[in-house]
């Protein structure tokens, strides 16, 4: 099956099993969005909705979070691990939110990465989820799976991206990421998979009758 004949099966398969793309992090706004997908860095999204209902009860503007001590954001944030940099990180973009932005979310992947603690892949998912601009945010199940369906190389998830961007329709982005990831999660996990078990690669690969190692990403 040639790449782009992988591409189209994979975004076929995908959407008659994931039909609906529920956002997996809990808001109300874009703000509380980018606050959770900052907490979501190497911690779980079930965790972070578990934490994020106390911290939004404490603070959901930046205006009000800016007037959160620090020390107090961490505390909150603590199970979701890296608290020290996110606690500093959510106190900081917020003052600037307030102070440059008129305390809104900037629309841009330029003044998004320009906050503290918010890089690509937390400007993708806020440009795509909080205001539906086309994007593609890979995060670790994207960049393995992309591998794991001969998408793209997955040497680092900046090719991936680009790879992934160019074999699918640009409005088609938004979905197809979030349904990638409900796939990462629910069957191709981290754990090694010898590429035969499931539907997916047995259509993507019909020669493949023996098990392949794939590189774990
Ligand atoms: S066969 Fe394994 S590697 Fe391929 S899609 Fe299924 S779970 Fe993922």
């Amino acid at each position: 099956m040639l790449k782009a004949e992988r591409a189209r099966f994979v975004a076929d398969e995908l959407e008659r099993r994931y039909p609906e793309t529920p956002i997996p992090l809990d808001h109300r706004d874009p703000y509380t969005l980018l606050v959770a997908v900052l907490l979501s860095a190497q911690c779980t999204d079930l965790r972070v909705n578990q934490v994020t209902p106390e911290l939004f009860a404490l603070a959901d503007t930046p205006e009000a979070m800016a007037e959160v001590p620090v020390e107090k954001i961490q505390e909150v944030i603590r199970p979701c691990g890296l608290s020290p940099q996110k606690s500093k990180a959510i106190a900081g973009l917020s003052k600037i939110l307030v102070e440059q932005h008129g305390g809104e979310v900037p629309q841009s992947f330029e003044e998004l990465e320009a906050l503290p603690g918010v890089g690509h892949k937390t400007a993708s998912v806020v440009m795509s989820q909080a205001f539906g601009f086309p994007a593609f945010p890979v995060d670790t199940h994207i960049h393995r799976l992309a591998q794991r369906w001969g998408l793209s190389s997955g040497k680092n998830v900046v090719q991936t991206e680009r790879d992934l961007k160019r074999l699918f329709p640009e409005d088609s982005w938004n979905r197809l990421h979030l349904q990638i990831i409900f796939y990462g999660r629910e069957h191709c996990t981290a754990r090694g998979c010898d590429g035969t078990v499931c539907g997916i690669c047995r259509a993507l690969y019909p020669e493949r009758k023996k098990p392949k190692k794939t590189r774990r990403a």
